[in-house]
């Protein structure tokens, strides 16, 4: 994975922590851990950004859902001890109908269970659409996960540009007061990553269909803005963009191209 990283000249990546539709755990493999440390070490790299699977759910209503969250979530964190530093995002999960403060709840305890002293990994929430139950469409709903994590310390957000688009947040016109908005209701502090996607939808479509840069409804000029904007420009973004890796490589010149040093 740092090689295939390295040969399109990125400087970090994103990875998924086991399969991102199944539970298997087979898409990380430990044994190539101090390797890859190694690798991002000798180069520089910002933290890698290992993703929870899809399936993960903290705030199922059914028993069996809730079970793999919490054995997932568990097993993703000690593992990941073998990569000292990395980032760990998830999608904080839908109620499936028993509401929000019951959902906020559950992926707390979720949280908590799973989190331990001395971990060297920080957890992100992901700002979400808000389509059917999802929670995290609205900042507020991060920050009342956020306030019942018994390890502050160790836990963040990730900003995903198409989803803070499609839940209704406009990037596009108002970047300033968007981040505005997240500082008085999260914090920038809390800010760990940006996941970088242009959308295919209109502003506040709840739709979560990824796009590349510049060919979506944020457009070129408003990630002009994005990749330079002092509370941003020093985080490390991962692509989610429909692209094969030469589409990443040329997504990766494009963005560089953009940044003002
Ligand atoms: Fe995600
Ligand atoms: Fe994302
Ligand atoms: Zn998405």
């Amino acid at each position: 994975m740092g090689e295939e990283a390295l040969s399109i000249d990125a400087n970090t990546f994103q990875f998924f922590s086991r399969n991102p539709r199944g539970g298997s755990v087979r898409a990380f493999d430990p044994e190539d851990a101090d390797a890859l440390l190694a690798l991002t070490r000798a180069h520089r790299f910002a933290p890698l950004l290992a993703h929870a699977p899809y399936t993960l759910n903290p705030c199922a209503a059914a028993e069996r859902t809730l079970d793999f969250a919490h054995r997932a979530l568990c097993e993703d964190l000690q593992r990941l001890e073998a990569l000292p530093g990395v980032l760990y995002n998830l999608h904080p999960g839908s109620h499936v109908g028993q509401g929000a403060i019951m959902g906020v709840e559950k992926i707390a305890d979720s949280l908590n269970q799973a989190m331990f002293d001395g971990m060297h990994t920080t957890v992100l929430l992901e700002t979400m659409v808000g389509k059917g139950s999802e929670i995290g469409g609205t900042f507020e709903e991060l920050r009342a996960i956020l306030d019942r994590i018994e390890r502050p310390d160790r836990i963040g957000v990730c900003l995903d540009t198409c989803h803070v688009h499609d839940a209704g947040y406009d990037i596009v016109h108002d970047l300033d007061g968007v981040l505005t908005r997240f500082d008085r209701i999260i914090g920038l502090d809390r800010l760990h990553a940006v996941h970088i996607n242009d959308s295919k939808n209109p502003l506040g479509s709840r739709k979560d269909r990824h796009e590349k840069i510049g060919q979506g409804h944020i457009g070129l000029e408003a990630f002009a803005r994005i990749v330079n904007h002092p509370a941003l420009r020093d985080l490390p973004f991962y692509l989610e963009t429909p692209n094969d890796l030469n589409g990443y490589r040329d997504e990766i010149r494009l963005l560089r191209e953009l940044c003002q040093s």
